[in-house]
């Protein structure tokens, strides 16, 4: 008996919001993304092993990661 362990990472995009990027300085939408990385047995996803948020400016591609009061401070 052998088990095939994996490391699955999606992507999932969770809303875009109009801000000024602190990189560029400009007012473009911006990208929330949650990124989960995913241990998994025979390419089925079991565990969620770390969960990380990037936001993603549209207008230049960069990418900041964020955390979870932050997100909510701009979802709400
Ligand atoms: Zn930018």
């Amino acid at each position: 008996m052998f088990f095939l362990f994996g490391l699955t990472t999606r992507e999932h995009l969770q809303s875009t919001r109009s801000a000024s990027c602190r990189f560029c300085g400009m007012f473009a939408p911006q990208q929330l993304i949650l990124r989960r990385t995913k241990i998994s047995v025979f390419f089925i996803p079991l565990l969620t092993v770390r969960t990380t948020r990037l936001q993603v400016c549209t207008n230049c591609g960069g990418t900041s990661r964020i955390s979870g009061m932050e997100e909510r401070a701009l979802t709400h």
